[in-house]
């Protein structure tokens, strides 16, 4: 807080900073006497460089509109819906209407126990949303004949684009070709080039329905059904490409599917596709779940988080993510894929659509789907308009005198047709169609002015227009799961059960350093699911989209001011993809002035892991820079570095503050000595938290940063998705951010070409930074700042006397986080930082980071939205673990048999007649005595890790492998 509180007096209940912020004015002071500081402007004047500071006192404003009440916001918020214009879309393209169950709108996707959950890389308290990815994976499985999934990728066009590098990982071609049929959504073929060009892939287009093109590739990729609506058996292409060596993708329509043969069972190596369509509103572009399964033999190959299934300490069955160790932030720059952030909440939404729906009710939908598209193609048919594919699901090309006659039609009885060209028309239809729809859009059609062609209508018997061979029975989703919750009673206590065995936000601080784990405030998420925002079509036109694109642009110019920089995208639809961007956008400012050989990326060692695998995908070579003892950027070492890759150097990438949680004064320096070479400097953005509002990074001497708007500005986490990260450069960069081959208005037309399927990304969820924006004002923004940075001191102040603080800045502050040293403790005890993770449980709280950046350590990062109360109760909790530690230490308690080591203990074996431990059963449940009253039983014990690798299983086991 600054030198006044922020609660304005006259008007108290309408300062929602004051509600964001969890320390009341009172609490402040007190944590402030406790580091030692008059004012939280003082303690920030202590901790952050002179150098970089934008605001020394504290009335340098950012150009930020007056904060608003919550009742002003939503009532501006109504405004900007009214400004949409939903017009029922039928434009296709790889998004379609789909009827939301309100039983999952409201207990899932308004649902804080399912949103506000993190990643559940503590896999003990997240088993309900693990059941509720492996239910999706499943299905997915199920539905596309290949039996590996992965819990959800960014989009379909991404998950094209990983498809193709997984191809050539596997494939025994050498060839640097992707081939890909000339029939793909036009956003997947953009993504494909815009990632194949950096890695040196060449995209060769070709009409495959004629077969093959000549010459080696490794990987071919076919949709399916394809983009104008056409069914083909892909299977002789899928043969022939497996012939050359080539790996064979398909990219499956999943409503389709329930109808049609699977990719796996034609032969596919590889399915790609989006979600969406169950369930999931089309919230202008996303979020939404992207999906890819793949045969058995690439299980290991697959990019993202896996949910696969182990046992516990009891030998009960319990969920994981499997193959944890192999992922990115790990393996770095030997990674393969810089997926972190995906879109749980958006794949559980899915997956419990199948529950609702169950496979015949699946089936009854794409039945109903499939017979108004027969309809109409028979009624236009009749009324002699050329169909210009006889085969099709749910999408009809239709050759007309005018299609822009045809479209203005349409929208005049409210419908948006794609436009294919001057005269064709494309018209794709969905769950939500109804028999007057159809008759709306035959009118919009007219006559044609010819007389209907010999023979046609054909009407089959069985009611099908696609080819025989290709029919499908219901051999999928024959797990209970998908057969039990038909009545919603019990597809509410099914959800509410889930999320009953998970900790969320909801229930108890997430400590979790780099994540931010801050207020998602109800007033924020309220305008995502109103239809106006939800109904919009990613290629809806964009005078109908007025207050989507208002937002948009609100955004744009306020994280321009926020973060100084001049030009900012919101296409990236999480961090990982903003840094991807980011990197294209150096790369082509490099070739722009003829340095193409600039392609090394300095990385410091303790980056986050998306860094490293994002410079490799952005065609970059990656050059480890050393941190000092102090956790900080060796300059010695750096301008070695510099020196070796002289004229190759590109860019660094540096997280500010540091992934150490602490500002690092040499930053100024280091960004100078970067662009004396030649290079341009990365600021990984993701830490925000500890600069908005008192440092810009495109001040302070960074050209080009990522955001996550899922960490400093208030999306919430999903259990691991949606995020947005936008990508944020200074002048010279502007022209090299994402476009969009849909949309001319989503970046420069100089752009580097799409990083996302949509062109404003995961547009639906950008209300809720806004409203965060507009709610907190300057001041807000500010003083949030300011409360988590003295938080975090707060806590590593009264933790210090029990466990080392790591690292330490300009007078031994920290920024928003602090890293404490489980390693000393361990020597003399045995016990270790995933002991005190485990245990944490026990106290019935979500672990702080662990081993990031630093293995051995726990990192925590209470934010400003904690109040002190929860903080004292996080700090007993870790002072009173350290008593027990001292206890194993002493010999009190046996080195193996204590209740760190059992951490965490369900109910079942704290009640068991049986108690054969060295420690008592309240030792064990309730160490603490505020426990007592509000108590979370983590619902299995202590999962081992290692046997769910060696017995990989990642779809829903049989209901008789949890007997009892
Ligand atoms: C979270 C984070 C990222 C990655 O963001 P995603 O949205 O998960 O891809 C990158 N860098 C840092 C420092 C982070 O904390």
């Amino acid at each position: 807080m600054s030198d006044q509180p922020v609660n304005v007096p006259g008007a108290p209940a309408r300062v929602f900073a004051d509600r964001h912020v969890g320390p009341s004015p009172g609490a402040i002071e007190e944590m402030l006497k406790t580091v030692g500081y008059g004012s939280t402007a003082e303690i920030m004047a202590a901790a952050v460089p002179e150098s970089i500071l934008t605001a020394p006192g504290r009335n340098a404003p950012l150009d930020l509109p007056e904060a608003i009440g919550e009742a002003e916001t939503l009532a501006e918020l109504r405004d900007l819906a009214a400004r949409n214009k939903v017009v029922t879309p039928l434009i296709g393209q790889g998004y379609h209407g789909t009827f939301t169950p309100p039983v999952i709108l409201r207990n899932i996707m308004e649902n804080p126990a399912w949103y506000t959950a993190y990643t559940p890389y503590q896999p003990e308290i997240s088993q309900g949303r693990l059941e509720a990815l492996i239910n999706f994976q499943t299905m997915v499985s199920d539905l596309t004949g290949l039996p590996v999934c992965g819990a959800s990728l960014l989009d379909e066009a991404t998950a094209a684009a990983e498809a193709m590098t997984l191809a050539r990982r596997a494939s025994k071609s050498r060839a640097d070709v992707f081939v890909v049929d000339s029939d793909v959504f036009p956003q997947t073929l953009q993504v494909l080039r815009t990632r194949a060009e950096p890695l040196g892939i060449e995209v060769v287009v070709a009409d495959l329905s004629q077969g093959l093109p000549d010459g080696d590739a490794f990987g071919v990729l076919v949709q399916y059904p394809a983009s104008s609506g056409v069914v083909r058996d892909p299977s002789a292409l899928i043969a022939a490409a497996r012939e050359r060596g080539a790996l064979a993708v398909v990219a499956a329509d999943i409503l389709a599917l329930t109808l049609l043969r699977s990719p796996g069972d034609l032969g596919a190596d590889i399915a790609v596709g989006s979600t969406q369509r169950f369930g999931v509103p089309l919230g202008f572009g996303g979020p939404h779940a992207g999906y890819m399964s793949v045969t058995e033999k690439l299980r290991r190959q697959i990019p993202g988080r896996l949910v696969g299934v182990s046992v516990d300490a009891a030998g009960r069955p319990a969920y994981r993510l499997a193959l944890q160790t192999r992922e990115q932030h790990i393996r770095r720059e030997k990674a393969t894929s810089n997926i972190c952030t995906a879109q749980v909440l958006l794949a559980v939404m899915a997956g419990m659509y199948a529950v609702h729906h169950g496979p015949h009710g699946l089936r009854a939908i794409a039945e109903q789907v499939h017979a108004h598209a027969m309809d109409m193609a028979d009624a236009l048919t009749a009324r002699g308009f050329e169909i210009v594919h006889a085969s099709f699901f749910d999408t009809l090309r239709v050759r007309v005198p005018s299609a822009d006659r045809v479209l203005e039609n349409a929208l005049a009885a409210g419908y948006n047709l794609l436009r294919v060209d001057a005269h064709t028309v494309g018209v794709s239809l969905d769950e939500t169609t109804t028999p007057a729809d159809v008759a709306a859009v035959l009118n919009a059609f007219g006559e044609s002015g010819r007389a209907p062609e010999e023979g046609a209508p054909v009407v089959d018997e069985d009611r099908r227009r696609f080819p025989a061979e290709l029919a499908r029975g219901v051999d999928y989703l024959d797990h209970p799961v998908f057969n039990t919750h038909r009545s919603e009673t019990s597809l509410l206590r099914y959800m509410r059960r889930l999320s009953d065995r998970d900790l969320a936000l909801d229930r108890t601080m997430i400590p979790l350093g780099s994540c931010t784990m801050k207020l998602n405030a109800t007033t924020e998420m309220e305008a995502v699911t109103w239809s106006e925002f939800a109904g919009l079509h990613p290629l809806a036109p964009l005078d109908q989209a007025a207050g989507s694109v208002e937002i948009v642009r609100d955004l744009e110019a306020w994280l321009a001011e926020i973060t100084g920089y001049d030009a900012v995208s919101l296409q990236p639809n999480a961090g990982s993809q903003g840094e991807f961007a980011g990197l294209l956008a150096i790369r082509g400012y490099h070739r722009s002035r003829g340095e193409d050989h600039r392609d090394v990326c300095l990385i410091p060692g303790s980056a986050h892991g998306t860094n490293a695998a994002s410079a490799v995908m952005a065609g970059m070579r990656v050059a480890v820079v050393a941190c000092d003892e102090g956790g900080n950027i060796d300059l010695d070492d750096l301008r070695a570095k510099i020196a070796r890759h002289a004229d190759a150097l590109s860019a660094i990438m540096v997280t500010y503050p540091s992934t150490h949680g602490v500002y690092e004064d040499t930053i100024t320096e280091v960004c100078r000595l970067v662009h004396e070479a030649g290079g341009q400097v990365y600021v990984d953005g993701a830490n925000f938290n500890a600069l908005l509002g008192w440092a810009k990074p495109g001040e302070f001497g960074a050209d080009v940063s990522h955001l996550n708007l899922h960490k400093t500005f208030c999306i919430p986490h999903g259990g691991g998705g949606p995020g947005v990260g936008p990508v944020a450069v200074r002048s010279h960069l502007a022209g090299f951010l994402p476009n969009h081959p849909g949309q001319p208005e989503a970046g420069p037309h100089t752009g580097v070409g799409p990083v996302s399927a949509a062109p404003f990304g995961s547009a639906g969820i950008l209300p809720i930074s806004w409203a965060y924006v507009r709610m907190m004002g300057e001041r807000g923004l500010r003083t949030a700042t300011e409360v988590a940075v003295l938080s975090a001191n707060y806590v590593a102040k009264r933790l210090e006397p029990y466990y080392p603080v790591l690292y330490t800045g300009a007078n031994g502050l920290v920024a928003h986080e602090c890293i404490i040293d489980i390693r000393p403790l361990q020597k003399a005890s045995g016990v270790s930082n995933e002991d005190v993770a485990k245990r944490l449980m026990d106290y019935g709280f979500h672990a702080p980071t662990m081993s990031f950046p630093v293995a051995g350590t726990l990192m925590v990062e209470p934010t400003e939205s904690e109040d002190l109360a929860e903080l004292e109760r996080f700090i007993e909790a870790m002072i009173a673990i350290r008593a027990e530690i001292d206890k194993v230490a002493a010999g009190e308690w046996d080195a193996l048999d204590n209740p760190l080591k059992n951490a965490p203990h369900t109910a079942e074996e704290v009640t068991a007649d049986e108690w054969g431990h060295g420690y008592s059963r309240a030792d064990a449940a309730y160490p603490v005595p505020s426990l007592r009253r509000d108590k979370y039983w983590p619902p299995v014990g202590r999962i081992d890790q290692a046997y769910g690798d060696r017995n990989l299983v990642c779809s829903c086991p049989p209901p008789e492998a949890f007997e009892l």
